[in-house]
Order: structure tokens, then sequence, then C-alpha cells
């Protein structure tokens, strides 16, 4: 049986370190925000290399505050990709902007900036680019456009921790960046949590403050106030566990150029498309995906070969019915509608072995034989 991820392992190589960190929350009692958190805050903004990181309850809220704090609401527009989570496109119906998708690049699978500038309006107030699967998006034409038209860029970069694009790192090209440390994100806390991360000092006033009743001064709501703050248990877990990302990232990128050479190796490499990370940044391989014609067999098969597998995400954000009312239709985003039909995302993560990779490649093989039959 090959697990689709394994935080159990992760957490057995760490767990003095947790224990410890844990016991400290436990004995000061400072469970929201408090020290740990500010700690990790501030080794964080760190990493991505920006003056100011916010910690917050999750990616979601992350996108949220975002928003808010460069002043979306309804009547407004916020532009982002159609092949991406549900909660990118949520977060801009929580402002009551309208989320205006454009379709993905079939390579990169991230924001066609071809086909940016046609969803642009006089009501855009702000475009945020997915940095899905742990590739970011192809951020320079896109901040070109976004600077032309004065429009900020929010960077979704809840499946990007670390990655880079030429001298960038996720998080620190755009206004804004919005990170998730949901427990299976490749820095992931033991609950939900996320955080922000920016240069602009006006901003990061307003998201502290945002997600915390809206107070500037204590006792006294200002701004519109959510109860978004990260538990101090998560801040200490996640300072724990920052400092181990960069070898889980070269882990993960390791496992992704194992994977490509027996994939490429294999009896059915023919059917397969394998990922083909673009040479302008380091991808973090939150997910390994690959497309496959006849991926719903594929999934079935392996499955009943003990290897799990995951599909992100098997509807593009407009056939979603909840999307019903934004009013686009089949055909819309024809690149985002043919890839949901072949993705396939393999088992990825650190300590994967080179025995379970063999495991799982050889099972792809039988799976795909069987198909052709
Ligand atoms: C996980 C994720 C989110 C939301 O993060 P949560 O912490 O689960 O709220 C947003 N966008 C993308 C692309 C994600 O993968």
């Amino acid at each position: 049986m090959i697990p689709f991820s394994d935080l159990p392992a992760q957490h057995r190589a760490i767990r003095s370190e947790l224990d410890a960190a844990i016991s400290e929350v436990l004995e000061s009692a400072q469970f929201i925000l408090g020290p740990a958190v500010e700690r990790f805050e501030r080794k964080f903004a760190q990493y991505c290399g920006v003056k100011e990181a916010i910690g917050l309850n999750s990616g979601t809220s992350a996108l949220h505050l975002a928003l808010l704090s460069l002043g979306v609401g309804p009547g407004d527009e916020v532009v982002t990709a159609a092949h991406t989570f549900i909660a990118t496109a949520a977060a801009i119906e929580y402002t009551g902007a309208r989320p205006v998708l454009v379709d993905v690049d079939p390579e990169r699978f991230t924001m066609d900036p071809s086909r940016l500038e046609a969803a642009v309006t006089v009501r855009t107030r702000a475009i945020i680019p997915v940095h899905l699967y742990g590739q970011m998006a192809d951020m320079d034409p896109i901040s070109a456009i976004a600077a032309r038209r004065g429009i900020p860029v929010v960077e979704d970069a809840a499946q990007a921790h670390g990655a880079t694009y030429k001298n960038g790192i996720a998080g620190g090209l755009g206004q804004i960046g919005c990170f998730s440390f949901y427990p299976g994100k490749n820095l992931g806390a033991c609950g939900e949590a996320g955080a922000v991360v920016t240069n602009d000092a006006s901003l990061a006033q307003k998201i502290r403050a945002m997600r915390d009743w809206g107070q500037l001064q204590r006792s006294v709501h200002e701004l519109p106030g959510y109860n978004y703050r990260m538990d101090g248990l998560q801040g200490a877990i996640l300072g724990v566990k920052l400092p181990h990302l960069a070898a889980w990232t070269k882990a993960r990128q390791r496992v992704a150029k194992r994977y490509d050479e027996l994939l490429a190796g294999s009896s059915v490499a023919a059917q397969l498309r394998l990922p083909r990370p673009c040479p302008d940044g380091a991808h973090v391989y939150h997910q390994y995906v690959i497309r496959v014609r006849e991926r719903d067999r594929l999934r079935d098969e392996l499955t009943k070969r003990g290897v799990q597998t995951g599909i992100h995400y098997p509807l593009p954000v407009h056939l979603q019915p909840v999307s019903a009312r934004l009013g686009y239709k089949k055909g819309d985003f024809p690149v985002s509608e043919r890839l949901v039909r072949e993705i396939i995302s393999m088992p990825i993560y650190p300590e994967l072995t080179e025995e379970q990779m063999s495991k799982v490649v050889s099972a792809t093989e039988e799976s795909l034989a069987t198909v052709a039959t």
C-alpha cells in the first residue's frame, strides 16, 4: 500500500522537537497568537524575503484579508485562473466582488498571460495568479499587464512555499502573497493555518487588525473584524517545521526527478505526459501531476494495486455547481476543461522511498496494460 501522503513519517522524524514546542505552548497557555506565532511570523517573512508576515487561521482567510486590505468589495472584479482550488474563487466572493476567470497554459497549468488582458475591465481591482502544484505562474507578463493598468497582484502561493521565478520567491513578487499551512501543504500545521506576506507596512497593519476584530488599538474596532487569528500551537509547530522545509523541498525535487526517469523509461511512457517544469524557476512539487487519456481507468487500477492518487481538480472553477451564478458555460475555458479530464496526481512526499517509487511505476505499467486490452 502506497499512501498519497505520509505525514506520520514526517512527524516521527521531528517528534522530540514538536513535543518540546507543544509543551511550551501548553505551559504558557498562549493559545491564540502569542510569542510562538510572532517568532514564526518573523522567520517566515525572512524565508519569503519580505518585511512582514501575518499569521492567520487558513489560506482562505489570507486571500480574503489580502483582498479586503486592497479595498476590494461589491461591484469590483478580481481576475484569477479557471483551474485552481475553489478557495481562490470563494475568497473573492467573500468580499462581494466577482471572480473573473482566465484559462491556463497547458504546460505550466497556471494563468495564461496571453489571455489576461482580455479579462481585465475598468472594474478589475486585483489579479490573483495561482502557483499551482508548486510551480510559479509566469509572473513577468502578468506583473507587466497589472502594472500598466495600476492593478495590484495577490499571489495565491498556497501550494508553492519556497518556489522561485527568475530572481523572485513565491509570495514576494506581488503586492501581497497568500499561503496555506493546511496539513498536506509543503509546509503544514497540525490543523488549520495560513499567512499573508507583504512588503507594504500599511497593508500589513490593516491585515493584522482585521484578523483580530479590526482593532488598531485594543477594544476600538475601526476596521471590519474577523476571527482569523493563528493558534499558538500551530505557530509553535510551524516554527519547528520551517527550518526543515528546504531539505523537504530538495527531497520532493529528487522524488520528482526520479519519477521523471522511471516513467520516461517505462513500457507505458508513450501514453503519459510527464510534468515539464519551466526553466525560469524552481518547482517545489506540491503535486507531481501527469496527464493520461485513460485517466479514470488508470486511477481505478492504481487503487486496486494499493497506490493512492489524487485529482487536483476534477472540475475547473467555472463548471463547479456553486459557480453557476457566475454565468460561465462549458467551452469557455477549453484548456482547463481538457486538463481536468487527463490529470492525475501521483504520491509525492519527502519520505517516499526508491522502492515505493518503483512500485508506483510498475503499478502504472500494469494498470495501463490492463486499460489497453
Ligand atoms: C489549499 C489552498 C487554498 C486554501 O487554503 P486553506 O488553508 O485550506 O484555506 C487556496 N488556494 C489554493 C491554490 C490551495 O491549494
